[in-house]
């Protein structure tokens, strides 16, 4: 019988846990042809979710991996996925926003000889416009100017195979952005549309500054727009005032000397200061990723586990 790993990163899910694995059993235990292997992650959680995930562990065939402090939803599915074992791998939310309903929708992807059943919302209504307006834009943007293509609405909610598992764990990178890897890894994808529902308890950990960093990180991980943008702006602005000292040379030889010229010198320097400010903070960007690439630091340190030998980062 082949196995399915579900991979649940959790961080403070206490109030919604034990809610999310019994109608996630519910539905497992249903599909018989395929046994079940749930992996919980806990995130360092503040509250009681690991007390909680303990218990749910006592059950045949769970297992948790607890982290030593917060390493980010990132890891946390990083460190599942290596961890995984199983022939197919599902990643999804611990707080009910992904239905496992869509389970035999997605084995069925597989079977038809899909290497990933991804899923995407067929709408937001469960975010505030706002951050609607922004996801927006971002994907119109980072589609436009990255190699990798990342439909609007694509969550981390997918059933991978292992050939698609093991190329997404070669993708050792420090800095994750795990929608970029997966587009970026290929393979045949089926998507699903679902509809978007509230989280059914506790809180989003996303706030609107972390959201702007996550996004301006999926930019800088799959782009080098940015740095090409700086280079195209610095020459254009080059060749301007290249034209505009010929204009004043000739000026001066055809009429003679002239004095005023303060407003026009001003705004020159602001704004070609404004220019050479913006491209050192974008080359700042690159280069603090170069930075915590090269440091090379694990992307998880595992705190206690209920797996047997149990993998971390560096194995
Ligand atoms: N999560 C995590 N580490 C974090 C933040 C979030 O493991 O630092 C988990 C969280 O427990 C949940 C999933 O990632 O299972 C999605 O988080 P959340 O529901 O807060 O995000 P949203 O659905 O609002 O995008
Ligand atoms: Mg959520």
């Amino acid at each position: 019988m082949k196995t399915i790993d579900i991979i649940v990163p959790c961080y403070n899910e206490s109030e919604v846990i034990d809610m999310f694995y019994g109608e996630c059993r519910r539905v497992t235990d249903s599909i018989t042809d395929y046994s079940f292997h749930y992996i919980f992650v806990d995130d360092g959680s503040a509250d009681d979710t690991l007390i909680k995930l303990k218990k749910i562990c006592e059950n045949p065939g769970a297992d948790y991996i607890s982290f030593s402090r917060n390493f980010g939803k990132e890891s946390a599915m990083y460190s599942g996925l290596k961890n995984s074992t199983g022939d197919m791998v599902v990643i999804m939310d611990a707080d009910l926003q992904h239905p496992p309903a869509l389970f035999p929708e997605m084995i069925k992807g597989i079977e038809e000889g899909y290497d990933c059943s991804a899923t995407h919302r067929a709408s937001r209504d469960g975010d505030p416009p706002l951050r609607v307006w922004f996801t927006d834009k971002f994907y119109k943007l980072v589609n436009k100017i990255s190699d990798v293509e990342m439909p609007n609405g694509a969550g981390d909610f997918r059933m991978m195979n292992r050939k698609m598992v093991n190329a997404v764990l070669s993708m050792s990178e420090v800095q994750r952005f795990s929608k970029g890897i997966f587009s970026w890894v290929g393979f045949k994808t089926k998507w699903i549309p679902f509809q978007d529902v509230e989280r059914a308890a506790g809180q989003t950990k996303w706030s609107f500054w972390k959201l702007f960093v996550y996004a301006l990180n999926g930019i800088t991980a799959f782009s080098t727009a940015p740095l090409r943008f700086a280079s195209v702006v610095g020459s254009i602005i080059s060749f301007s005032s290249f034209l505009y000292l010929f204009y004043i040379i000739l000026k001066t030889l055809i009429w003679g000397k002239e004095f005023p010229g303060y407003a026009s010198t001003i705004t020159l320097i602001l704004f070609i200061g404004g220019v050479i400010i913006l491209s050192c903070g974008i080359l700042g960007e690159y280069i603090a990723k170069i930075y915590m690439e090269v440091k090379n630091r694990p992307i998880y340190i595992i705190g206690e586990t209920s797996i047997k030998n149990s993998k971390d980062d560096s194995k």
